[in-house]
């Protein structure tokens, strides 16, 4: 059984999720925290449930996602994990940043590179990962059929979709993921999105206006 903890961090209101099992191991997705106090909060967390941090991933590399990279790579001697085509995204950070007059630790250089023809694995739990790109070139889901839930970043939110008009992004691929990737799940499947409140693949596939 795994469990799910999320948490909402930064300007954004970013959802940063930490997954973790029986065993305790755990796997940071999309580290959004900005201040100390939202290290703080993070960290007493793992802490608290005796945590072990095995894996560090980024749906994307949006600003708002990797606040928190250089935090968790050097707290807990992580490698971050990244879809090769989010390189350009997180080279980018700094200038992002700056653009929006942000304070930003800068990232690392993610390590591993994994696509969907790779595994998730916390101990004997294993997610799927999904290539579901629009949002940003590189954009994954991770998705977990025994546990009947998925990440999807910022592809899709509670009756909405992830915008498309940043660099790399498309509308068409956007909707062609969301149909093809992710609305073939089960209806039942909860999915917890980068921004906003869970829901699930069968109240999107009934109430989301971008997906009829
Ligand atoms: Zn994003």
């Amino acid at each position: 059984m795994l469990k799910i903890q999320s948490f909402t961090f930064n300007p954004f209101q970013e959802n940063t999720y930490i997954l973790y099992n029986d065993q305790k191991e755990c796997v940071i997705i999309d580290p959004g925290m900005y201040t100390a106090s939202e290290q703080i909060q993070l960290d007493a967390f793992i802490k608290e449930n005796q945590l072990k941090p095995i894996q560090l991933i980024n749906t994307h590399c949006h600003i708002d996602h990797i606040f928190g990279n250089n935090y968790c790579v050097n707290k807990y001697q992580l490698e971050l994990f990244i879809h090769k085509n989010e390189i350009p995204v997180l080279e980018s950070g700094l200038q992002t940043a700056k653009m929006y007059g942000l304070n930003y630790d800068e990232s690392p250089m993610a390590t591993q590179f994994i696509d969907e023809s790779n595994v998730i694995k916390i101990g004997n739990e294993t997610l799927s990962i999904i290539f579901t790109p629009g949002h940003s070139p590189g954009s994954l889901s991770f998705y977990s059929q025994s546990n009947q839930f998925v990440i999807v970043g910022d592809a899709l939110f509670f009756q909405s979709i992830g915008r498309t008009d940043l660099p790399g992004g498309d509308y068409d691929t956007l909707i062609e993921s969301i149909q093809n990737q992710l609305m073939v799940l089960p209806n039942e499947t909860k999915v917890y999105s980068g921004h906003g409140s869970e829901t699930t693949i069968g109240h999107e596939k009934l109430y989301n206006p971008f997906l009829n």
